[in-house]
């Protein structure tokens, strides 16, 4: 940028010398070097070589004439933003309109009133100053952008892209210009594309978003993030739900007997513009050591159940909808009014509810009264990730619990280890023995179905199966699977029904 002088350099163009001395002195009082320039070409040549910092420039200074040499003085060489103040007689009003057209800043008349000037000028330097610096600063900005080997976009804060470099063109594969005003949202995966952060192109990137404080990222590694960066993701998060960013997708849950699903589970995905796609298992722990947990818990009771009131009016078949509940929903709300008020306010019958509680909530025994008041409200209790050693056999007799879910870290070791067969095996054959449910998750290979049913698990949710999907996507399947439910049976391969049943 232009240096700015201690004392800025005026330069008075006027045929008339009386005014040219009258001006000259009434300004130099002011704290402003003055060069003079008594016709056009005079002022051009001064222009180019003292570079003075503002031009006052009468209509009618002799040779090319005040607007040809305003003209000219703004195609010169650094004109485009000097400061150029013509000036004209008080009764000359044709000549403003063609000042400003010639490009003039600004425009006084005679007689001056050399107070007001000096203050005009000083105002006009320093707004001239202030736009060169923007300017240069936007080029400077530019440049690094052009060079940079990372995606950058310029997002408005409708999240609109309002420009981006050349990485970002070659990582969103568009041309230049292409996608300018597009809502940023559209250059994500789709949202069912996805089962992991890492795949999002918006994880490599790094976005700028202008919002006032430019920012800048059931973050290439941003996973291992500083405590700075977890207090901006903090940040995200809080505004996740107020920007609709959080949505929910459905796995099946499938009875191994008939093959039919019998149940979904709520997962949350979350679809940040500047994080991409982020997982439950990355967000979920934040949330909840922040307490954000709360209100993204409650705001997943009351679309799950919504979603599942949904599903039974357009006539898909009677689902269970199993939701997530964090031990911080138990503790720091009144859990059971929460959802005895979402269960009224959605029509959803109890007993289509089932909450899935984590093992180590059962070992605190404030949570036994609320867990006996959620089962006289008629919902279906839930043991997540069952197997991780917490749970007492005592706990489980004591506790209204209706099943236990296998940890999918277990189901994934039944096709190799014995011991962790036999583990597998135990947990199905000790829910048995207290007539709980048991539901294995995480089931991806034929074999570990085989190794489930043989042992007469009830049963499965994995991606053998189903992924979780969004709702549409979820519905579709479920409609499907039941208008064919011997597809069903053949894919279960109809394994032999339990003993009891047999008799
Ligand atoms: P979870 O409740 O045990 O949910 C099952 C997880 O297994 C889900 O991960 C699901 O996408 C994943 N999964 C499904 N099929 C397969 C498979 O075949 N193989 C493998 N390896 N994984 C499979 P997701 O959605 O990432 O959720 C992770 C965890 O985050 C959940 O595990 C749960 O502990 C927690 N979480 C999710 N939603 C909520 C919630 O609403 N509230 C609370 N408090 N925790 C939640
Ligand atoms: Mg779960
Ligand atoms: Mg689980």
């Amino acid at each position: 940028m232009k240096s700015p002088r201690e004392q800025p350099l005026i330069l008075v163009v006027d045929g008339d010398a009386g005014q040219r001395w009258l001006t000259s002195a009434a300004l130099r009082g002011a704290g402003f070097i003055l060069l003079e320039a008594e016709d056009g070409e005079q002022a051009l040549a001064l222009a180019q070589s003292e570079q003075p910092d503002l031009v006052l420039l009468d209509v009618l200074v002799p040779g090319l004439g005040g607007f040809a040499v305003c003209k000219t003085l703004r195609r010169q060489h650094g004109g485009r933003d000097l400061p150029i103040i013509m000036v004209a007689t008080m009764d000359d009003l044709a000549s403003i309109e063609r000042a400003y057209e010639a490009g003039a800043t600004d425009f006084i008349t005679k007689p001056v009133l050399w107070l007001a000037l000096r203050h005009r000028i000083r105002h006009i330097l320093r707004v001239s100053q202030t736009l060169r610096g923007l300017r240069e600063s936007e080029e400077r900005f530019r440049a690094l952008a052009r060079a940079s080997d990372s995606a950058i976009l310029v997002l408005d804060r409708q999240r609109r892209v309002l420009a981006v470099n050349p990485a970002a063109e070659k990582l969103y594969s568009f041309r230049r210009g292409e996608r300018v005003g597009l809502d940023f949202m559209e250059l994500l995966p789709p949202i069912d594309d996805w089962n992991g952060p890492s795949e999002s192109p918006g994880c490599e990137s790094t976005i700028q978003a202008l919002d006032g404080n430019e920012r800048a990222l059931l973050y290439s590694d941003w996973m291992h993030a500083t405590a700075t960066q977890d207090i901006e993701i903090e940040s995200l998060l809080r505004e996740a739900l107020a920007h609709q960013e959080l949505t929910l997708h459905y796995q099946p849950q499938v009875d191994l007997d008939s093959g039919r699903i019998v149940g979904v589970e709520a997962l949350p995905r979350w679809r940040n513009p500047l994080l991409g796609n982020v997982t439950p298992a990355e967000f979920i722990p934040l949330a909840e050591e922040t307490g954000l947990i709360v209100p993204i818990g409650e705001w997943m009771l009351r679309t799950a159940c919504t979603q599942a009131r949904i599903w039974r009016e357009i006539g898909l078949p009677s689902l269970r909808m199993a939701v997530n509940v964090s031990p911080r929903q138990f503790t720091d709300t009144e859990l059971t009014q929460v959802i005895a008020r979402i269960l009224r306010e959605t029509g959803l019958r109890p007993d289509y509810l089932e909450l899935e509680i984590t093992e180590s909530l059962l070992a605190k025994d404030s949570v036994a009264d609320t867990l006996r008041a959620l089962k006289r409200l008629g919902v279906r209790l839930a043991i997540d990730d069952f197997g991780a050693g917490y749970s007492s056999l005592g706990h489980l007799r004591r506790l209204p619990i209706d099943r236990i879910k296998i940890a999918k870290s277990f189901v994934q070791d039944i096709s190799g280890e014995d011991d962790d067969q036999a583990m597998a095996a135990a947990i199905i054959a000790m829910a048995r023995s207290l007539r709980l449910g048991a539901i294995a998750e995480g089931v991806e290979t034929e074999a570990q179905l085989a190794f489930l049913r043989a042992l007469n698990c009830d049963e499965i949710q994995g991606s053998l199966f189903s992924q979780p999907h969004p709702a549409e996507r979820a519905a579709t399947l479920i409609r499907n699977y039941s208008k064919f439910p011997d597809l069903g049976l053949l894919w279960t391969n109809r394994a032999p029904s339990r003993p009891e049943e047999r008799i």
